[in-house]
C-alpha cells in the first residue's frame, strides 16, 4: 500500500480515504494537526510532535483519542504498510462530524486521519543557493501557538509568494517579524541569532527548538524578540527552520539582498549540524 491513509484506527489506500462532509473540520476548521518527517525511514522527534499535538487539542478543548503509544505505534505501522523511503506523516484530528452548528455538543467522536506519502525532501541544490523569500501582512488570529487547520491565513500568504515567484512569505505584524507561513524564521547580526518569541504569534517550531539548541552549542547569543522589518532587511543572515525546510538560507527578501546574497557561515554551519543530528 503506498500512499496510506488511516481514519479512526483502520488503514486504507489513500484514494479509497474520505469522511463525512458535515465534519467539523470540513466546515469549520475546527481540528488540529501535525506534520512528522522520517530520516532514515524513522520519524524525527515524534515525541515532541506528539506533545505539541496534546497541546494543541488541549487549547482548543478536544479529546485526544490516543496515547502517545498508541499513537506510535499507528505511525509504525503506517509507515511500514507505505513502505516509502522517506515518508511525510500528516495527523489531523477534527472534533467530528454533526449537523452544522458553531457550538458543538461536548461528546463528539473526534475524527483521526493520517496520510503518509512520500517525502520529496528540499533539494541540496535548493540548500545550498538558498531562497528569495517576501514580506506579507500576518493577518491571523490570536492563537497561532495552536496548530490549528484553519490556514486560511497561512494559504493565502504561500500563495502569494508562491505568485510572485519567491519560496516563502516571511509575515509581519505592526512592523515585527513573526514567522513564515509554513516556517520559523531567524536572524543572525555578528554572532547574535535573534528570532520571535514563543508565544501567541508564532508556532514553536520543533526544528526551532532544535536549531537554538545547536546555535548555543555553537556559543551564538540567542535573542527571542520580534526583529523589526528593517532588521530583517539589514541581518547579515536570514534563514528558516521547519520540518519540511529543515534549515534553509534566505538570499533575498522583497527583491533586497540578505548580507552576501547567498547563505552565510552560521546557516551553513547551522544546516549542517542540524542534518548530523537527524540519523
Ligand atoms: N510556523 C508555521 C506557521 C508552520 O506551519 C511550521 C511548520 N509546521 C513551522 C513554523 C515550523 O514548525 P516545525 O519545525 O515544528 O515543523
Amino acid at each position: 500500500m503506498p500512499e496510506t491513509a488511516f481514519i479512526n484506527g483502520r488503514f486504507l489506500p489513500l484514494a479509497e480515504a474520505s469522511v463525512s462532509i458535515e465534519d467539523r473540520g470540513f466546515q469549520f476548521g475546527d481540528g488540529v494537526y501535525e506534520v512528522i518527517r522520517t530520516y532514515g525511514g524513522r520519524p524525527f522527534k515524534l515525541e515532541a510532535h506528539l506533545a505539541r499535538l496534546n497541546r494543541s487539542a488541549e487549547a482548543i478543548g478536544l479529546r485526544q483519542p490516543y496515547p502517545i503509544e498508541r499513537w506510535s505505534g499507528y505511525i509504525t505501522e503506517g509507515l511500514r504498510l507505505a513502505g516509502f523511503p522517506e515518508s511525510k506523516i500528516y495527523v489531523q484530528i477534527t472534533r467530528g462530524a454533526a449537523p452544522r452548528d458553531h457550538a458543538y455538543a461536548p461528546d463528539l467522536e473526534p475524527t483521526v486521519v493520517m496520510t503518509i506519502r512520500e517525502l520529496r525532501p528540499i533539494t541540496s541544490g535548493l540548500q545550498a543557493a538558498g531562497v528569495a523569500a517576501m514580506t506579507v501582512e500576518d493577518i491571523r488570529w490570536g492563537r497561532c501557538d495552536i496548530k490549528s487547520v484553519n490556514l486560511l491565513a497561512n494559504v493565502l500568504a504561500r500563495q502569494q509568494a508562491k505568485q510572485a515567484g519567491v519560496f516563502e512569505a516571511i509575515l509581519v505584524k505592526n512592523g515585527e517579524v513573526t514567522e513564515g507561513s509554513v516556517s520559523n524564521v531567524m536572524l543572525v547580526e555578528n554572532r547574535t541569532l535573534i528570532t520571535a518569541p514563543e508565544g501567541s504569534h508564532i508556532l514553536s517550531g520543533v526544528t526551532r527548538e532544535v536549531v537554538l539548541a545547536l546555535a548555543r552549542q555553537e556559543g551564538l547569543e540567542i535573542k527571542e524578540r520580534y526583529p523589526s522589518q528593517a532588521q530583517l532587511y539589514g541581518a547579515s543572515e536570514v534563514f528558516l527552520t521547519g520540518t519540511t525546510v529543515e534549515v534553509l538560507g534566505v538570499i533575498r527578501i522583497d527583491g533586497k539582498p540578505i548580507g552576501d546574497g547567498e547563505p552565510g557561515p552560521v546557516t551553513r554551519s547551522l544546516a549542517k549540524r542540524f542534518l548530523q543530528q537527524t540519523g
